[in-house]
């Protein structure tokens, strides 16, 4: 087999564009100084990473202080919750925390990791389409809740939550409001004032970015409690040398994401519908998640008779790249706690397939994918 790979997994991560690898550059090259020097080269890339938080703090409709660098979306999102826990219970005795029982691993392992500390955690469950209401966590809400945290969009079956009107809520309750906005930072429009966003967690490598690179934005005053020790970087919250060029490329990635984004969104659908309508062609299929609110890009479906991991491998064999579920659970045998969660039997999360397109999948891709699909269903249920 010598032809490329059709790469189909972009929800697990993305190929870095060729402008954001030319804006990383010369941070390896030229720039190299160490941000907190008083030399020059030192000094650009100082400036370099002030740039970014300024760009990426736009963007979002915040100001620059309010932007913290971390190494990735898990970061963010364990920062985010296990900073805020331990201060508001410290500080105000607060032990409770609301989230739902579809979020990435980073939310739920460390909501596990809290609860071995002591902390109460209610996991809200969603509907048979992954969506969970402002009305649920409205009622969720406790005088002791720390902290409501509830992804934007989900990484497996694409549902998008109704954020905006969950961020109301906890803002009228005084309640903290947390989002795991990996998915759909760089995909979908957010303004963190407009959806009463108090924090936000985003990871570059899911929008044309490098991996490695993510931030949490915290709303002033909010101040999280300081995640790692050390040096002064990130105003004495986050100690480390910063990761330059990956914050110069995760700017640059989310200023082209932020205004390509209607033309790359549009271009995603056309794929990933083309795709799914080939796809409903297989007897007894079905198309997981909400297909009223779902990221453009994202595709479930379940093919039941058929085993996840066997379709990949197939799949792989024939030169398509997906996965079944997230691709932190595939290697594990248990089926995907979101499929679990949106109540589907269990030979139905079994037999599924994630296949989420990107900005440099063609018309000719989805062709290939909807024959190979079909093609290896067939030979595995013969
Ligand atoms: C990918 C992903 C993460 C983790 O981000 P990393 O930068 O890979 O650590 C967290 N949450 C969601 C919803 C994701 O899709």
């Amino acid at each position: 087999m010598t032809r490329k790979p059709i790469y189909a997994d972009n929800a697990a991560t993305t190929p870095v564009s060729e402008s954001v690898l030319n804006a990383m550059l010369p941070y390896y090259k030229e720039f190299y100084g160490n941000p907190s020097a008083i030399y020059k080269t030192g000094r650009e890339a100082h400036q370099a990473i002030e740039n970014a938080r300024k760009k990426i703090a736009d963007i979002i409709g915040a100001g620059p202080m309010d932007i913290y660098f971390t190494s990735c979306g898990t970061e963010a999102d364990n920062w985010a919750l296990k900073g805020t826990a331990r201060k508001l219970r410290a500080s105000e005795g607060k032990k409770h925390i609301i989230t739902t029982k579809i979020e990435h691993h980073a939310i739920l392992h460390s909501c596990e990791a809290l609860e071995r500390e002591g902390f109460e955690i209610t996991y809200l469950p969603v509907d048979e389409k992954g969506r969970v209401t402002a009305q649920q966590v409205k009622e969720a809400i406790r005088p002791d809740t720390a902290l409501v945290s509830v992804m934007y969009a989900n990484n497996e079956i694409g549902t998008i939550e109704p954020i905006a009107e969950i961020g109301k809520v906890c803002r009228e309750a005084g309640v903290l409001f947390h989002t795991d906005a990996v998915q759909a930072a760089g995909i979908l429009p957010i303004n963190v004032e407009e959806d009463c966003i108090d924090m936000m967690s985003v990871s570059a490598h899911k929008f044309n970015g490098p991996k490695g690179t993510g931030f949490l934005y915290c709303r002033r005053n909010l101040h999280p409690e300081t995640f790692m020790d050390g040096g002064a970087q990130e105003r004495g919250h986050r100690a480390g040398t910063e990761n330059v060029a990956g914050i110069v490329g995760m700017a640059q990635a989310f200023e082209d994401a932020a205004a390509g984004k209607a033309e790359w969104a549009e271009h995603e659908r056309k794929l990933r519908d083309y795709i799914q309508k080939g796809l409903e062609e297989i007897p007894d299929s079905q198309v997981n998640g909400d297909q009223d609110n779902r990221l453009p890009g994202t595709l479930n479906m379940s093919f039941p008779g058929v085993d996840g991991q066997s379709l990949l491998f197939s799949l792989d064999l024939k030169g398509v790249e997906a996965s079944s579920g997230s691709a932190c659970a595939s290697g594990s045998l248990d089926p995907s706690h979101v499929l679990m969660a949106i109540g589907l039997p269990y030979t139905m999360a079994h037999g599924s397939l994630r296949i989420t397109v990107g900005r440099y999948n063609t018309m000719e891709d989805a062709e290939y994918i909807i024959k190979a699909v079909k093609e290896v269903v067939a030979e595995l249920r013969g």
